[in-house]
């Protein structure tokens, strides 16, 4: 077990744990965020056949005048033109037979024959050809891809199944009433939200009591890919994630030189990667943030790293990397920084009235005026 790591490593060890995805088919208005699992050939040329890409008349260039014999509209079968014969057409009916050209309907029948307002048939995609390619992130865009290519269902990637934890005879449900000493358990909803928000499947288990044995229960019971727990993992008596961790899992770290969030724990029960969350909730949130997140999700990053001008000055930690909670504002092209709110990593509403944090290094403060690193959430 390594203890008190860098965030850097602390990400490598995470990442020496890897999952194996399988592939499931589901239809493709529900695959919004989902990971294309195979290359997609187009099932069809589109456009499928040529087409008008405008309202108006389908005319033969050479001619001068012409007149009007018939119209066709999308969805209809190709009609025929000869010398000086002119078809209204609509936007998407097929070209007649023997029309090489689009008036359009505001320049009159006798205006210009324009050629490029016919839309070629595979102009866009060839039927055959990977238009959409594994490892694709299914955008609004992309699912309209997939549908132009004739798919109603696709191949995606199974998401990660992660069964969120949390620890403490403290904790009740939001809705029910606290009798005194009672908080209510918060942590597990916003780190399913992020999960959800990494394209993971987070299922909230009901609070678990400070006891190695209904912790155990839980953790054997919880059939996932990944267990996240919040709370128990630091040097308390009554830490007990941190305890049965130590006595009958396996732990690779524990201990991060960050603030908040120092005390988060990596390893494994019974064969299921485990990760060990502190009960803070900002300190929760942040280490998802920090180090699962990168870990689960490389390619979907929750912020940007930026260089921000601080107007308030703020503390850095020794030997920690400092995460205060900033509020970006874009001034002209240059990011300032400031705080708005106490900075306990008790106060999840740090979180939600700033959007973003500073990456102070370890025995850093900064001044009114320093520029500093940061790290901008991208919402
Ligand atoms: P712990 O790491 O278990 O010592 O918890 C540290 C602090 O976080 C304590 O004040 C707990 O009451 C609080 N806490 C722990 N888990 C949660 C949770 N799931 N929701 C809200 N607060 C929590
Ligand atoms: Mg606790």
């Amino acid at each position: 077990m390594e203890k008190f790591v860098t965030i850097e490593r602390a990400i490598e060890i995470t990442r020496q744990t890897s999952f194996q995805s399988t592939v499931e088919i589901i239809a493709i208005q529900e695959s919004l965020g989902r990971t294309l699992a195979e290359d997609l050939p187009s099932k069809v040329d589109d456009p499928a056949f040529d087409n008008s890409a405008m309202d108006g008349w389908a005319v033969r260039s050479q001619d001068k005048t012409r007149v009007e014999i018939g119209q066709t509209c999308a969805g209809a079968t190709p009609a025929k033109i000869g010398p000086g014969e002119a078809i209204r057409i609509m936007t998407g009916a097929p070209i007649p037979e023997g029309a090489d050209a689009i008036v359009m309907i505001e320049d009159g029948l006798q205006g210009e024959a324009r050629p490029h307002f016919i839309r070629r048939q595979g102009e866009n995609l060839h039927a055959g050809k990977v238009t959409l390619h594994r490892g694709q992130k299914m955008t609004p865009a992309a699912i309209s891809l997939a549908a132009t290519m004739g798919y109603d269902k696709i191949p995606v990637q199974t998401k990660l199944r992660v069964a969120v934890i949390s620890t403490g005879d403290e904790l009740i449900q939001p809705g029910k009433s606290l009798k005194s000493g009672e908080i209510y358990e918060s942590n597990s909803y916003g780190i399913a939200a992020l999960l959800e928000k990494i394209g993971c499947e987070p299922t909230i288990q009901p609070i678990v009591q400070d006891s190695l044995d209904g912790l155990r229960k839980t953790l054997d019971a919880s059939d996932c890919d990944l267990i996240i727990t919040s709370g128990g993992v630091s040097m308390g008596e009554r830490d007990f994630v941190r305890k049965l961790m130590e006595e009958e899992g396996q732990i690779h770290f524990w201990k991060v030189a960050m603030r908040p969030g120092g005390p988060p724990l990596f390893g494994s029960w019974k064969g299921t990667p485990l990760f060990g969350l502190p009960g803070n909730p900002v300190s929760s949130h942040l280490v998802f943030q920090i180090i699962v997140a990168p870990w689960l999700a490389p390619a979907t990053p929750l912020f940007k790293r930026v260089r921000v001008k601080m107007l308030d000055k703020v503390k850095g930690a020794p030997h920690k990397v400092c995460f205060r909670r900033i509020q970006i504002v874009n001034e002209n092209g240059k990011l300032t920084g400031r705080t708005q709110t106490h900075q306990g990593s008790g106060n999840i509403h740090s979180m939600v009235a700033h959007n973003g944090l500073t990456y102070l290094q370890p025995n850093i403060d900064a001044d009114v005026g320093d520029q500093i690193d940061a790290l901008w959430f991208n919402d």
